[in-house]
């Protein structure tokens, strides 16, 4: 029997990278998956009705966008209703934007806080009467190295994941003892869209071509000098979720090929 058999998993921002990743590895662990995200609506249905066939488990689609607290409250509703419960809750939707903190744009710091931190709190608001009354839940938050150490041009990013590892310690507490855990997974640099951005306006900016600036953008923080895989984030999401980790609630675990440890 798989570990995850009979759970039904709403990962939020899983269109792409990390959060995609996570939700196939759910799947393989035999949770029912809700993905949610932008992008094509093409391209959406060829991962949901691949996750279906490819791995043997209920796949949905939900478009709440995370800025917005009334669609999250529907798209909670909506798994539950669809997948008969919501009991892994992996909060993973998330932006970045690079400015001195002078020059950052009140809409760009207004937008991040909201996806990178505000949704959690309202999918967990959402979710937890439901994982009460079943006895049984797991929220895991994606949170970064960032919300362990910090970084310049990153203000909003960086208060937005410190914020998401405080309020998972929080939610931790108010649930000790339910049989729900919630915890951060803290990965340092991982190779996705929202990383080329920087790896392509660092490799304009100095003139290195994209290899140079992959490892200029490793070196200066990575000391494994590799990138974390998408695999390796959704492989700590399963365990999270598995009754091995029972007992961990309210910790924040870094990925990070030594970031954190310097
Ligand atoms: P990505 O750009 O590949 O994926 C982001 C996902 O969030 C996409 O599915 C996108 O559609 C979705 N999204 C964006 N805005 C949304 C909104 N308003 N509502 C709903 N969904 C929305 O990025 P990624 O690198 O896979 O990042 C995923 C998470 O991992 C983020 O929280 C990010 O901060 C975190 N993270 C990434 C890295 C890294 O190096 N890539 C490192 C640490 C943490």
């Amino acid at each position: 029997m798989l570990p995850l058999h009979g759970r039904a998993s709403f990962v939020t921002g899983s269109t792409s990278g990390i959060g995609l990743a996570i939700a196939r590895a759910l799947a393989a662990a035999g949770s029912d998956v809700v993905l949610n995200g932008f992008g094509d609506r093409g391209e959406i249905e060829e991962i949901r009705s691949g996750i279906e066939r490819d791995l043997g488990v209920r796949a949905r689609y939900h478009g709440a966008d995370m800025t917005r607290p009334e669609e999250i409250a529907e798209a909670v509703r909506s798994v539950e209703t669809e997948l008969g419960s919501l009991d892994v809750l992996v909060n993973n939707a998330g932006i970045q934007h690079t400015a001195k903190v002078e020059d950052f744009p009140a809409e760009r710091w207004n937008t991040i806080l909201a996806i990178n931190l505000s949704s959690a709190f309202f999918t967990a608001q959402n979710a937890l009467p439901g994982m009460r009354k079943r006895g049984w839940g797991r929220i895991v938050n994606v949170a970064s190295a960032h919300g362990l150490v910090a970084s310049p041009m990153k203000a909003a990013y960086v208060a937005a994941k410190h914020g998401l590892v405080g309020l998972t310690k929080v939610i931790a507490l108010e649930t000790a003892g339910t049989g729900i855990t919630a915890n951060t997974l803290c990965p340092g640099w991982v190779l996705t869209p929202l990383v080329d951005k920087q790896i392509v306006a660092l490799s304009e900016e100095q003139g290195l071509s994209i290899e140079e600036a992959k490892l200029k953008l490793l070196s200066a923080k990575q000391p494994s000098l590799r990138f974390v895989t998408t695999e390796e984030v959704g492989a700590a999401a399963v365990f999270l979720c598995s009754e091995a980790a029972a007992s961990i609630t309210g910790i924040s675990l870094p990925i990070d090929g030594g970031w954190t440890a310097q």
